[in-house]
């Protein structure tokens, strides 16, 4: 795969880079591409679980640790406006252990993503926004925020915590129970926005306190992931299915990134009644900024300027005036596409 980087940079698109994307010197990279960088994205914290910064809190990558601590000082003495992207609930580190695993309601575990409902991994999250918030960054792009599905948790400690909400024995609950129901599909679907909201709010506050503690012009802005697919129901279906709602994080960070088609490969052509859809799933955009809140438009795997191209129409067509691209899909995405819309 070629990319033309200056064609890309260019676009004033925010590129989301790799460690590999840059390679081992960030003062090379940045004197080959600076003239042509206003923005400037940097994966920080992996699906992996790995950081590529010297956390204290996280596994790290020793190798790309230097590299990242150049980049964010060039950017910033070049008034390059820098964010970085950090995995929250996607991770496959702290998946490991089957007590944080995420559980589908066939039982099945992945081990991809952490159960939302921890609160312990949410003082592990906002550590590593205090950690991040320590450097001259303007952003932190916070992915995999959500529930990975409707049929999703189902581990011990969600049955234990939702069941007595619904008159039913831990052991017994099923989706079954819960779908058939359309007061307790409710139920379920509030209880698990209010832990996805618990768990951003908890982030949001490690953001203030990384304020205090740096001289920062601008508040470190905390812009929230949610997927948009019509595969999953467009934004409707990151209500339901995540429990990511765009009002409800307005109040907590008033700032989203909206995943386009994260699991679905061709994007709409204007004027077909899915592009229609697509618009009106986005319409809350434009109120979002009124508002005074900040909306990105996101897709990954874009390698080509005509990539880029398509989702900067679509972000016209919608008012957003942000877009950010990542050339790379996501290092474990069959497997995540398999239990976001698959049979898992
Ligand atoms: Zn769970």
């Amino acid at each position: 795969m070629k990319i033309d980087l200056r064609e890309l940079f260019a676009k004033n698109a925010l590129l989301i880079l790799t460690p590999e994307d840059i390679g081992p010197s960030a003062r090379e990279f940045i004197s080959k591409y600076g003239s042509y960088m206003r923005l400037a994205g940097i994966e920080a914290k992996r699906e992996s679980g790995y950081a590529i910064f010297p956390s204290k809190t996280a596994p790290v990558e020793q190798e790309h640790t230097a590299m990242f601590e150049e980049w964010v000082a060039i950017t910033d003495k070049l008034r390059v406006e820098t964010s970085v992207v950090m995995n929250f609930y996607t991770d496959r580190w702290f998946a490991r252990d089957p007590k944080y695993q995420s559980v589908s309601a066939r039982g099945n575990a992945v081990t991809h993503q952490v159960c939302p409902n921890r609160e312990e991994f949410w003082e592990y999250g906002a550590e590593i926004v205090k950690e991040l918030g320590s450097y001259p960054i303007r952003e932190i792009m916070v992915f995999g925020t959500g529930f990975i599905r409707d049929s999703f948790c189902f581990c011990e400690r969600c049955r234990e915590a939702f069941a007595p909400r619904v008159g039913q024995e831990p052991a017994r609950l099923n989706y079954g129970y819960i779908t058939e129901n359309p007061d307790y599909h409710r139920a379920w679907h509030e209880w698990r926005t209010e832990i996805v909201m618990s768990g951003l709010a908890q982030l949001a506050a490690a953001a203030r306190e990384a304020d205090e503690l740096t001289e920062r012009a601008e508040p470190l802005q905390l812009t929230v992931e949610i997927p948009i697919d019509p595969q999953t129901g467009l934004l409707e279906g990151a209500k339901t299915e995540n429990g990511l709602d765009p009002a409800r994080i307005f109040d907590v960070t008033k700032s989203v990134v909206l995943n386009l088609y994260p699991w679905t490969p061709v994007l709409p052509r204007k004027g077909t009644p899915e592009h229609d859809r697509l618009l009106e799933a986005l319409y809350f955009a434009k109120d979002y900024k009124r508002r005074g809140g900040s909306v990105v438009l996101y897709r990954w795997g874009v390698s080509s300027g005509e990539k880029v191209d398509e989702v900067m129409a679509i972000a016209r067509d919608a008012e957003i005036d942000r877009v950010a691209v990542s050339f790379r899909f996501p290092e474990s995405y069959a497997e995540r596409r398999e239990s976001a819309i698959g049979g898992v």
